[in-house]
């Protein structure tokens, strides 16, 4: 299949997004740029879409699909009901970075969410996204746009390198502003609960609600035989070919550890090392991969996806990830990276 690439910008917005919502009425597959990543957009109301879009992800088909709208009167023919919580949080975060779980009605087919009783929904803010979902006239399922168990892509060249020949056309809108996926809520039981950290925190929930509860599966690894509350969260992700190691401490104990581990590396292995601006010229490693300073958060969680791609564009067999505190945006960006490195963490 030929996949067609456009750039959207201020002046050819409307004729690119028409062409996509052309081929999405067609049953076809788009990827559009969102404010956290890149998604991989069909008919959220067909079935037939909903498979294909499992197909060119290779994802399996019980991990739901996130249904994106571009209205908040859209929301209501999805879902059985809108609690009280669900009221304050999409009147605080929507549209932006955050997906709401709600019990789903007749129209959202099982197709979309995996067989579950629940539909994940969002409003995105990005100015592409919306104008797309709004040409479509219909909610857009979107997982993020990559080969299920890659980094999502938070560049259009991501999507091309995972997707092209896979899926009918990619909508280029230039870098995502926030890098991580969108935080989800659940909010279809008897108390809000967290299921995925992200840009939108828990601090920033708990204004909101007050004290939340937090799926087990954000804050450590399951044991086998465990289920997360979102299907997604059990699979291995944000994989590069290379094996990625957290250290986390203090600075100089982290740096020293590092470069204690890159020397006892066997030699064959060429070795990275995932840095802050400020500590990148501490390290001994074949190459040092730059992902922001220790000071911006948001930096670096912009740019995590990019980094862990790089470690394959540069042939890296073992990379080394500085670790960061685990409180507001640093618990979604620890959440990717620990998937990253299979939960291998060294305490220093
Ligand atoms: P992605 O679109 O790649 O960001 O993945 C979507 C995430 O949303 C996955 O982790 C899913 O498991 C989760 N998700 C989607 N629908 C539901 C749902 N109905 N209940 C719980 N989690 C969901
Ligand atoms: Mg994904």
């Amino acid at each position: 299949m030929e996949t067609i690439i456009l750039k959207a910008d201020n002046e050819n917005i409307k004729a690119v997004t028409e062409k996509a919502a052309e081929i999405i009425k067609q049953g076809g597959l788009v990827a559009f740029p969102t404010e956290t990543v890149y998604g991989l957009g069909g008919n959220g109301l067909d079935s037939k879409a909903a498979e294909k879009i499992y197909e060119a992800k290779g994802r399996p088909s019980d991990n739901p699909l996130i249904l994106h709208i571009s209205e908040l009167s859209q929301l209501r023919p999805l879902v059985r009901e809108v609690p009280k919580s669900a009221e304050m949080l999409i009147s605080h975060f929507w549209p932006g970075p955050l997906t709401l779980i709600f019990k789903k009605t007749d129209i959202v087919p099982y197709k979309t969410t995996g067989g579950l009783d629940t539909v994940a929904i969002r409003f995105p803010e990005n100015k592409v996204a919306r104008q797309f979902i709004s040409a479509c006239n219909v909610p857009i399922a979107a997982p993020s746009a990559n080969s299920s168990g890659r980094p999502s892509p938070t560049r259009a060249s991501h999507v091309e390198f995972d997707l092209k020949g896979r899926i009918d056309m990619i909508i280029d809108g230039g870098r995502c502003e926030f890098g991580l996926e969108s935080t989800i809520v659940d909010v279809s039981g008897d108390r809000p609960c967290l299921l995925r950290p992200g840009s939108i925190t828990v601090e920033m929930l708990e204004e909101v609600l007050g004290k939340i509860d937090i799926d087990k599966a954000v804050l450590s690894r399951l044991e086998k035989g465990e289920r997360p509350k979102a299907p997604g969260m059990k699979y291995t992700h944000y994989s590069p070919s290379a094996r990625v190691v957290i250290v986390r401490g203090g600075e100089e104990q982290v740096i020293a550890k590092i470069n204690e581990l890159i020397s006892s590396a066997d030699k064959g292995l060429k070795t990275g090392v995932i840095a802050s601006e400020e500590t990148k010229d501490r390290y001994k490693a074949d190459e040092v991969l730059v992902i922001g300073s220790r000071k911006d958060s948001a930096e670096i969680a912009s740019n995590l996806f990019k980094m862990l791609r790089k470690c394959d564009y540069h042939n890296i067999a073992l990379v080394f990830a500085e670790g960061l505190p685990e409180n507001e945006l640093g618990l979604a960006i620890m959440n990717r990276l620990k998937k990253a490195a299979g939960y291998e963490i060294y305490d220093v």
